[in-house]
């Protein structure tokens, strides 16, 4: 079963992720690992990946194709793969039908973990560090017994400059416009399945499993 896995930051796709690539059997492949594995291996386009991100640059599309195309040739996605972080764009997302079609592939599903906006705000402005021991607190699933104060030695509360409101809205609203073209590509191929993400993370992956049961 090939599958993509969309979520906007604090949708919870880490935790689907795993529950799936551990019932299904199949290999959860991220870029980031992929490019590292490329690397690792000195293969050519790992080489090549290589030396455009020591530049700073970004990955030029070819390239970061070529690496996915060797990776999904790999035995292991056999019996399919779960893929996080790519594509990205719609130019990724129509080279990687093509990559499959001359695997013999498709995609069978596009997993789209959906939660509100103000939901998301909430989860990924809620932590809060102590200065004095390091200590994390989330204000909804983790408080301290003390708003603003450390359980275990009262220190201060503070909030770094990434979880903080403003930067959490803009880096939501850049993923939001990036991904946008994407689920419209999928949606119109008709794979794209919405997951309600805003339930008990059990239950979103009772949804998941039930999607997914038909095609075992
Ligand atoms: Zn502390």
């Amino acid at each position: 079963m090939n599958i993509v896995l969309m979520g906007l930051p604090g949708a919870g796709k880490g935790t689907q992720a795993d529950q799936i690539v551990d019932k299904y059997k199949i290999p959860h492949i991220s870029t980031g690992d992929m490019f590292r594995a490329a690397i690792k291996n000195g293969t050519e386009l790992g080489l090549e990946a290589k030396s455009y991100m020591d530049q700073g640059e970004l990955v030029p599309d070819e390239v970061t194709i070529g690496i996915v195309r060797e990776r999904l040739s790999k035995d292991d996605c056999s019996n399919g793969f779960l893929l996080d972080g790519f594509p990205r764009t719609v130019a990724q997302a129509a080279a990687l039908d093509q990559l499959l079609a001359d695997l013999g592939k498709n995609i069978d599903y596009v997993l789209n973990i959906k939660v509100d906006y103000d939901k998301l705000v909430e989860r990924l402005t809620g932590r809060w560090i102590c200065r004095d021991c390091g200590t994390a607190y989330h204000t909804i699933f983790n408080p301290p017994a003390v708003e603003g104060k450390c359980d275990k030695d009262g220190g201060e509360l503070y909030q770094r400059d990434d979880d903080k409101p403003e930067t959490v809205k803009n880096r939501l609203d850049v993923n939001m416009k990036q991904t946008q073209p994407l689920l419209d590509f999928y949606g119109q191929k008709g794979v794209l399945e919405d997951i309600n993400g805003q339930q008990d993370i059990k239950k979103v992956f009772v949804d998941i499993d039930d999607l997914l049961g038909g095609l075992r």
